[in-house]
This record gives structure tokens, sequence and C-alpha cells, in this order.
């Protein structure tokens, strides 16, 4: 099985990474596949060029086997819809399983993107427990309801279709507090890796002048 697990990253921080290993290592995925976007579609653009999130994306995962960068949004034209990016690894891996990650928060607006049930149709989905994520309701409870597994074994026994809910370490970190923090002159240090850390330090990434 492999992972997508999509993404601002403005910046990648421990909360994406300790997480995804949680996720890795539950459900036996062989890679995740880290992808910044490019043009975000549901919320304000990233401040930061794309070029420059997939580097700090590039330096922390470099060192951990079965992660790697992917950069294959920035060579898209237009708005980084999730359905096409999945259609692009489901080419890549044939019938392998896709599981396709994503936090609670993020879930909880996945009918409002592009072709969702039709996303359902290239990956599974795997939600990633957050703080403070509120429960689903409406129409999107009633497809978890249709779709939730507890069984890993579903998602390896089929390429596609089923929701997965996977506790992961709960870590109270987001990008918007960091870029905050670092905007008063506070340091992120301990929220994201060390390297990840040089490459804002040395850009004066986020400071506000
Ligand atoms: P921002 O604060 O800029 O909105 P973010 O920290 O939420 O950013 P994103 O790049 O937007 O990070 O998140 C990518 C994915 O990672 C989303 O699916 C999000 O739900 C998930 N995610 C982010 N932070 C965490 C966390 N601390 N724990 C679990 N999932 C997370």
């Amino acid at each position: 099985m492999i992972g997508v697990f999509g993404g601002t990253f403005d910046p990648v921080h421990y909360g994406h990474l300790r997480t995804a290993l949680d996720v890795q290592e539950a459900l036996g995925i062989r890679r995740i596949h880290f992808v910044p976007l490019k043009e975000a579609v549901h919320r304000d653009q990233p401040g930061t060029p794309a070029e420059l999130r997939c580097a700090l994306v590039q330096a922390a995962v470099a060192d951990q086997p079965g992660f790697v960068m992917d950069d294959r949004e920035l060579h898209r034209h237009g708005p980084s819809w999730s359905y096409y990016t999945l259609e692009s690894f489901r080419r890549e891996y044939a019938v392998e399983p896709l599981a396709f990650i994503m936090g609670g928060d993020a879930f909880n607006g996945f009918l409002s993107w592009h072709r969702p049930l039709e996303i359902l149709d290239l990956a599974h989905i795997v939600v990633m427990q957050r703080p403070d994520a509120k429960a689903p309701h409406g129409e999107l409870k009633v497809l978890l309801e249709e779709r939730l597994t507890a069984e890993p074994g579903d998602l390896h026994a089929s390429s596609a279709g089923r929701i997965f809910l996977q506790p992961v370490t709960q870590l109270d970190i987001s990008a918007t507090g960091i870029r905050e923090r670092i905007a008063i002159g506070r340091s992120a240090r301990f929220l994201v890796p060390e390297r990840v850390l040089a490459i804002i330090d040395h850009l004066g990434l986020y400071q506000t002048d």
C-alpha cells in the first residue's frame, strides 16, 4: 500500500511527520508521498513559494526511509485538485492500494472537494484524529458509515473505496501557529526538524519586517 499525504506544508512540522509515521506503521504502508500543493483551492494561498515548501519537506523527510517528497503538483497547471493528483498516482501504481491521508479537520470539508466520491474510486481515505477535531455530521457522517472499516486488512484487500480512522500521537502543532510564533520573534525549535529550522532561519522565512 502507498500513502499520499497532501498539504500546504508552510512549513512542514512534527504534527505532519510523527502522525504520518504512526499511520505508516499501523497500516503497513510501504511508502508515503508528501505532496505539497501548488495552488490552494479551499483556503488562502500559501505565502511561501511552492518550490520552497518542497525544499522544506525534502529536508524533513530526507533521512526517513519510506517517506518521500513528491512535487508532482508543481508540474501541473491550475489549482491542485486532489482528484487529479490521485489519478496520477493511480496510473503510476496500477492496482496497488492507495491510502489518501488527511487530518480530521481536512476530512470534515471533504464533500466540498472536487469529485469527492470519485476520489474514493481512486484511493482509500485514512483520517488522522487531530486535537479538537469535530466529528463529521450530515452527509459526511452517512458516507463515513457506508465506507468505514476498522480492519487494516480491508485496506490491503482492495485498491480504493474504504475510510479508516487512525488514532495518532496528538500533537497540537499547526503551521499557522509556527508562522505566528516566528513573526513575533519566537523560535520554532522542537516544532519542526532542525534541518527545516535551519532553512527557515537562513532565509528569514515567516519574519515580518
Ligand atoms: P495551516 O495551519 O497553515 O492550516 P497545517 O498545520 O494544518 O497548516 P497543512 O499543510 O494544511 O498543515 O496540513 C496538511 C495535512 O496535515 C492536513 O490534512 C491536516 O489536517 C494534517 N495535519 C496538520 N497538522 C496536523 C497535526 N498536528 N496532527 C494531525 N494532522 C495534522
